[in-house]
C-alpha cells in the first residue's frame, strides 16, 4: 500500500520518512525471519514470466514477488502463495517504462480526475514520467507543482524538474528578448538551486522557444554548474534541430542560423564545460533538407563520448513531429500590411484576437502583388521542405473531403498546378476560422533517421506525448491532426522497431525506455527489475503489441500491453484500463512520497 503524506515541511517529512524506511526495513526483515512470506503474504506473485530486467540482457524465466508496493523476490516461488497471482507464461515482464520528454504534467496536476488517470499514456505501458518539458514547469515553484499533483492523485509518478524558460521568465519577467546579466544570471542560479534542494533531479530546457531562445551558452553552463553541485542531469529541446529554428521564414531570416548540428554542440559543450550529463531530448534531422543528418550527429556524440562526456539523446518512434496540425502559409501573409514580421513566427502577437479576421483578403492582396507572391512562395516551399516535402505533407481535415488524406502533391497533380498554388487555394477556400483554411500535417522526420538513433546504445525512447482522448474535457481532447504519439510512441517503438523493423533487439528497446533512463536521471530503486525496487512493471504480449493510433485517427489505443503496476497497484490489469492513481512524486536524496 502507498501511504501518501503530503502538505507538511519538507524537512520534517525527510525526517518522518527516514525513521519510516528505517521502520519498513525491520518490518521486511522480520517477516522474512519468521518466514511470513512462505505464509503467503506476497500481495502479487508474477508468475512464470519471461524477464526483461532493463539491463539490456536477454529474458530469463522466472517468478517475481511483490509485497508493499516493492519487488521483493524474482526466483523460484513455485511453493509460495500471494493474495494475487498473474500467470506471465509466454509473456514478457518489464520495468514501467519511463518518459523523459512528457507534457503530462499539465493533466496531472488538472482539477478534474479523468485526465489524472493518463489514460492515452499508461495504455502504453508507461509508469514514470519527467517534468518541465521543453523547459517549463506548469505549476511554479516546486512546492506548489507538488501540492497540485498530490491534492487529487495521479496516474504515474512524476520525477520534479526545474525549467529553465521558468524561471527565466521568473527572473526577467516580460524584459527577456535579450541575453541575462551578471546578476540576473545569479538570481536563475538561486531559483534553480531552491528546486535541486526541493529535490529536482536537474533542468530541463527549451532553447527554441521563448524565453529560452535568447539565452546563450554561457548562461546554460553558468546554471549547469549548479546542476554539477548536486549529480544534476540536464535535458534539452535544443536550439535547432533543422536546417532553421522554428521561429524563422525565409523572409525574416538573417545571416547564418543556428542548425541541428550545432544545437547538438552546444548540448555537448554543456556537458565538456560542466561534466554532467546531458541529454538532447526528443533529438531528430528535422524537415527535408535535414533528412540524414542523424550520421553525423551519431559521428559527433560517439567523439563527445569518447572524450569522457556524458552525452545522451531521446527519440520518438515517428515521422512526424510537432504536437498538432499546422498551417503551410506563411501567418504574415494573412494579416494586415502593418503589422511587423521581425519578432519571428513565434511572436506572442500572433495569438491575439481578432489579427486574421481580414485573412482572406488580407491573401489576395499580398498574392497579387508579383513580388509579395515570390516571397510568399519562398516561405511556403520553406514550410513545406520543413514538414518533409509536399509529398510527405498530408491534409487531415478540410471542407472537400475529396482532399484529405492527400498529400500536396497529389492535388497539385489532380489540378495540374504547383504545391504552393494549393497551399494558397485551400487558405481561401477552406475553414474560415482555421488559419491557412486547412489541417495538415507532414512527415518532417525520416524513418532511415530514426533507425539510425535507434541503434546508438545511449539513445532512450521517449514520447513527447500529453494525456489526449479525455472526453468533455478542454485541453485533453483528441483533435484532427493530432499527434499519434499520445497514444502510441511506447507501443510503437517495440512494434514498429523491434517486430517489423528489426532495427534492434526486445531487450535493447526495453532498456532504452527503463534502465537507461533511470540511470541517466540518478533513479535509485526504478528502471529495473531488481529485488528491493519499486514495483512498476510493465507485462506485454509481443506477439500481439501494436500501436494502432496513426495521424488520421490518432486516439486509438494501443493493444498488447496487458498489465501495468504502478508501486505495486494497476493501472491496466488484464488489458483495462483500471483508472487508480498510484503515483508518487520522485525527488532527488529524498523518500518517494
Ligand atoms: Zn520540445
Amino acid at each position: 500500500m502507498i501511504t501518501k503524506t503530503i502538505n507538511a515541511v519538507p524537512i520534517l517529512k525527510l525526517a518522518v520518512n527516514n525513521y519510516r524506511r528505517i521502520f519498513s526495513i525491520i518490518l521486511i526483515w522480520i517477516s522474512f525471519s519468521f518466514g511470513l512470506a512462505a505464509q503467503g503474504s506476497y500481495d502479487l506473485i508474477i508468475r512464470n514470466g519471461r524477464i526483461i530486467d532493463g539491463t539490456g540482457n536477454p529474458w530469463f524465466q522466472s517468478d517475481i514477488g511483490i509485497m508493499n508496493g516493492k519487488i521483493v523476490a524474482i526466483k523460484n516461488l513455485k511453493n509460495q502463495k500471494a493474495k494475487r497471482d498473474i500467470d506471465a507464461r509466454g509473456l514478457y515482464v518489464t520495468p514501467g517504462f519511463i518518459d523523459l520528454h512528457s507534457h503530462a504534467d499539465r493533466a496531472m496536476t488538472s482539477d478534474f480526475i479523468e485526465p489524472r488517470m493518463a489514460k492515452s499514456l499508461t495504455s502504453q505501458g508507461l509508469t514514470t514520467v519527467l517534468g518541465g518539458a521543453d523547459g517549463r514547469n506548469t505549476i511554479w515553484p516546486l512546492t506548489k507543482e507538488m501540492e497540485a499533483l498530490n491534492s487529487k492523485g495521479h496516474g504515474m509518478n512524476f520525477i520534479l524538474m526545474v525549467g529553465h524558460s521558468t524561471i527565466r521568465r521568473e527572473v526577467m519577467g516580460d524584459d527577456y528578448e535579450r541575453l541575462a546579466t551578471q546578476d540576473e544570471i545569479e538570481r536563475m542560479k538561486g531559483l534553480l538551486k531552491e528546486g535541486l534542494e526541493i529535490g529536482a533531479f536537474g533542468m530541463g530546457a527549451g532553447l527554441e522557444y521563448r524565453p529560452a531562445r535568447f539565452s546563450n551558452t554561457e548562461e546554460l553552463i553558468a546554471l549547469g554548474k549548479v546542476i554539477s553541485d548536486y549529480n544534476g542531469f540536464y535535458i534539452a529541446h535544443q536550439r535547432n534541430e533543422a536546417i532553421m529554428p522554428l521561429s524563422q521564414l525565409p523572409s525574416t531570416a538573417k545571416g547564418w542560423q543556428v542548425d541541428g548540428l550545432q544545437a547538438l554542440e552546444e548540448t555537448i559543450q554543456i556537458a565538456r564545460a560542466t561534466g554532467i550529463r546531458v541529454v538532447g531530448s526528443h533529438h531528430k534531422s528535422r524537415g527535408r533538407s535535414a533528412f540524414g543528418r542523424s550520421s553525423h550527429d551519431i559521428q559527433v556524440i560517439n567523439n563527445a563520448r569518447d572524450e569522457g562526456l556524458q552525452v545522451f539523446i531521446d527519440v520518438y518512434p515517428y515521422e512526424t513531429f510537432g504536437g498538432g496540425a499546422r498551417p503551410m502559409i506563411p501567418k504574415w501573409s494573412l494579416v494586415d500590411k502593418n503589422i511587423s514580421i521581425v519578432g519571428g513566427r513565434d511572436d506572442p502577437k500572433w495569438r491575439e484576437e481578432g489579427l486574421f479576421k481580414n485573412s482572406r483578403n488580407n491573401l489576395k492582396r499580398n498574392w497579387s502583388d508579383s513580388e509579395k507572391r515570390e516571397i510568399i512562395k519562398r516561405d511556403i516551399s520553406w514550410i513545406v521542405d520543413h514538414n518533409g516535402g509536399q509529398d510527405r505533407v498530408v491534409v487531415v481535415d478540410y471542407p472537400d473531403e475529396a482532399l484529405v488524406g492527400k498529400t500536396l502533391q497529389q492535388i497539385a497533380n489532380d489540378r495540374n498546378t504547383t504545391y504552393q498554388e494549393v497551399v494558397v487555394y485551400m487558405a481561401l477556400n477552406g475553414y474560415e476560422e482555421v488559419i491557412g483554411g486547412a489541417w495538415t500535417r507532414g512527415y518532417g522526420i525520416n524513418d532511415m533517421d530514426v533507425t539510425n538513433y535507434y541503434k546508438q546504445n545511449y539513445t532512450i525512447t521517449s514520447s513527447d506525448a500529453a494525456v489526449s482522448g479525455v472526453k468533455d474535457r478542454e485541453g485533453f481532447q483528441s483533435a484532427p491532426g493530432a499527434h499519434p504519439r499520445h497514444f502510441g510512441a511506447f507501443t510503437r517503438r517495440i512494434a514498429r522497431y523491434v517486430k517489423d523493423l528489426n532495427t534492434t533487439t526486445l531487450p535493447f528497446a526495453i532498456r532504452s525506455m527503463t534502465g537507461l533512463p533511470a540511470s541517466v536521471v540518478g533513479l535509485k530503486d526504478r528502471g529495473y527489475l531488481k529485488e528491493g525496487f519499486a514495483a512498476d512493471i510493465t507485462i506485454i504480449d509481443f506477439n500481439n503489441i501494436r500501436d494502432n493510433a496513426t495521424v488520421l485517427n490518432p486516439d486509438l489505443y494501443s493493444k498488447g500491453i496487458e498489465y501495468v503496476i504502478i508501486n505495486g497497484n494497476f493501472t491496466v490489469d488484464r488489458g483495462e484500463l483500471t483508472g487508480n492513481l498510484p503515483g508518487v512524486i520522485i525527488r532527488s536524496n529524498h523518500e518517494n512520497f
